[in-house]
């Protein structure tokens, strides 16, 4: 039985080293090849080298300004054109990017049982985070196997009425990664950050660029200007109307803002759990920094990891952070809850997520195999 695992960005690549690590060391050995459609070409390379993810295959598809469609046009024609005569039995995607939704239809029109890992998170509307909902909306329509981050997922999978059967809440492979990362690295490499208590911010949706961005910042120097002795970590994303709004807002606070090209995934998780708190509107940010202890003021209308929010790690304050001060203040004024970030962690697998991933795809590629002789 032969499989491709498809991946594009850096936090796809962060979610399926640990399941492919523990693919390729199964026994008897499985035929896999891992392609990279290269949609995240800056980023990534530092990511795969911080995981150990050996790439069989990069496909550089990336351009200059991107849009989702043209990444799902050329990394359809791209896999069809490389890999549609292998005809792979199994296809493996995580989350729901261009790629993953791209890779996911690739695999079902070549008659691919496709795999889905992080299935079943939703916000419920298509726009929010678009097209992030969309893609993984219609991934579901698509795979055969869904591995699911949380019971919540499974729920809303259920709910849009997925085989029972074919749903199995594994965990959080990122929390794997990020263990494993915090494990090998030295905790007192933090000269680089700033001195004193920081806010460590993320901005990048493509649904808030513009004019909710510029909101945020305004917020971002309403909370400066309260907190007189608090300062600003901003890796900045690549996309250029993130740098440019970035820049304008904070290019002369240097002072108190320090802005800085994205940085490599274990720096970032040091960052995370130095942070006072964080301001993102990232999807796996909400997940790793309530994990490590630090809480996340989210910069959007809508959230699919509503867990965390109920345990008090993380909250909504809207995409142009209206609600920004008010979460600051209960950040600044009140600690941590220790007993909410373990419910947290054992709610993600407590780091055994990679492990029950790749056991769910082996008992079902055997189980498609078991069937195909019987035929
Ligand atoms: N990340 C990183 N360096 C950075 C910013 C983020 O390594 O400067 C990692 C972070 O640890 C997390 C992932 O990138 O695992 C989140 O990616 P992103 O916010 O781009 O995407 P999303 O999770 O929203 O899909």
């Amino acid at each position: 039985m032969s499989g491709l695992v498809i991946f594009g960005t850096r936090p796809e690549a962060i979610k399926l080293a640990p399941m492919v690590a523990n693919i390729r060391g199964a026994q008897p050995a499985i035929d896999i090849g891992v392609v990279c459609t290269g949609q995240h070409a800056e980023i990534m390379t530092q990511t795969l080298n911080a995981l150990d993810l050996v790439v069989d295959e990069n496909l550089n598809l990336m351009q200059r300004d991107q849009t989702p469609m043209e990444v799902v046009e050329r990394t359809i024609v791209s896999l069809t054109e490389r890999y549609a005569s292998e005809r792979p039995d199994w296809v493996l995607v995580q989350g729901d990017t261009a790629t993953a939704f791209a890779g996911a239809l690739f695999g079902y029109l070549g008659e691919s049982t496709v795999i889905h890992l992080e299935a079943g998170l939703r916000t419920h509307d298509i726009h929010e985070p678009w097209p992030e909902e969309g893609f993984r909306q219609e991934i579901a329509r698509l795979a055969g196997l869904h591995l699911a981050p949380y019971p919540c997922a499974r729920e809303n999978l259920l709910n849009e009425g997925i085989e029972p059967d074919s749903i199995q809440v594994i965990g959080n492979s990122g929390l794997d990664s990020q263990d494993g990362m915090l494990a090998q690295i030295a905790d007192d490499d933090t000269a680089w950050l700033p001195n004193g208590d920081f806010v460590l911010v993320t901005l990048h949706r493509r649904e808030n660029l513009g004019e909710r961005l510029e909101a945020t910042c305004r917020e971002l120097i309403s909370t400066l200007d309260a907190y007189p002795d608090l300062q600003i970590l901003w890796p900045v994303h690549p996309n250029p109307k993130v740098r440019s709004t970035a820049f304008e807002f904070f290019g002369d606070r240097k002072d108190r803002v320090m802005l800085s090209e994205p940085l490599d995934y274990p720096k970032f998780l040091h960052a995370q759990r130095a942070a006072k708190f964080v301001v993102s509107d990232s999807g796996g940010v909400q997940e790793e920094a309530a994990s490590l202890g630090t809480r996340v003021a989210i910069v959007r209308e809508k959230t699919e990891r509503p867990d965390a929010v109920d345990l008090g790690l993380t909250r909504i304050v809207g995409a142009d952070a209206t609600g920004l001060v008010d979460a600051v203040n209960d950040f600044m004024a009140t600690p941590v809850d220790p007993v909410s970030v373990a419910k947290w962690r054992a709610l993600q697998g407590n780091g055994n997520a990679g492990a029950a991933a790749a056991t769910a795809l082996l008992n079902k590629i055997e189980a498609d195999q078991a069937v195909r002789q019987r035929a």
